[in-house]
């Protein structure tokens, strides 16, 4: 166990290194790109152990999983996982950020949501730049999901997050992370969520300003069986 617990915080501390060395040979400013630790599966023993080792956002894909293990602890909560209608009002009451909003009925239940709690709620467009990923608006249809959110009053458009295709070659991966940057140069945010664990430094290239980390931080993902949801 203490060998486990040793090598989150080992693992993340090497990963900040690598990441802002990267950003220095990109010429970017140190800083201009968040972590967020992705704790799907992962055990809230591990997630505490993360948070001492200096993580301040998790990302989690089920709103059941999340509920009894974020529960209390002091981290920015992004949901990243596909936003059910019928789930939007736990998702507002639970997380700090949907990351997810790809959909206009999806965006308009996390509005009555966050207006039946008296919020405002960021949110993130998730664009669909792969022929692997079932979610996300298609590039060609974002800037009507743009124009219909932008109308919700109780919704923050803060950008646009997107995942990389599966099994592609460093090019295939680049090119369609300059689709998702071309919409987030339209969307008026800040923040551009593209680069997992295999991808990051293609994302940071692309001007990543966030990225979302499971196993390179925790190690390969127990079964989620092992966890419920
Ligand atoms: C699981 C997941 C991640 C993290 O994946 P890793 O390859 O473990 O870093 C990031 N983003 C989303 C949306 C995910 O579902």
């Amino acid at each position: 166990m203490m060998l486990e617990r040793g090598s989150i915080a080992d693992r993340y501390a090497s990963l900040r290194e690598e990441i802002d060395a990267a950003m220095r040979s990109l010429g970017r400013s140190l800083g201009a790109a968040r972590v967020v630790a992705v704790t799907k599966f992962q055990p809230r023993d591990a997630i505490v152990e993360a948070i001492a080792a200096g993580v301040a956002s998790v990302g989690e894909n089920y709103v059941k999983e999340a509920e009894g293990k974020l529960a209390g602890l002091p981290v920015r909560k992004h949901f990243i996982g596909h936003v059910q209608t019928n789930k939007a009002r736990r998702i507002a009451q639970l997380f700090d950020v949907v990351e997810s909003v790809d959909r206009v009925e999806a965006a308009r239940a996390l509005e009555r949501a966050a207006a039946a709690l008296g919020r405002a709620l960021p949110v993130l467009l998730q664009v669909n730049i792969s022929p692997s990923e079932r979610f996300g608006v298609t590039p060609d249809r974002f800037d009507a999901l743009l124009d219909e959110v932008r109308t919700l009053e109780h919704l923050r458009v803060e950008g646009v997050m997107a995942i990389a295709p599966i099994a592609a070659t460093r090019e295939e991966t680049s090119r369609a992370f300059e689709w998702a940057r071309a919409c987030f140069e339209r969307s008026g945010g800040d923040v551009l969520s593209l680069g997992m664990s295999g991808d990051w430094r293609e994302a940071l290239a692309a001007g990543s300003t966030e990225l979302r980390l499971g196993t390179a931080i925790f190690g390969p993902r127990p079964a989620k069986e092992a966890i419920g949801r």
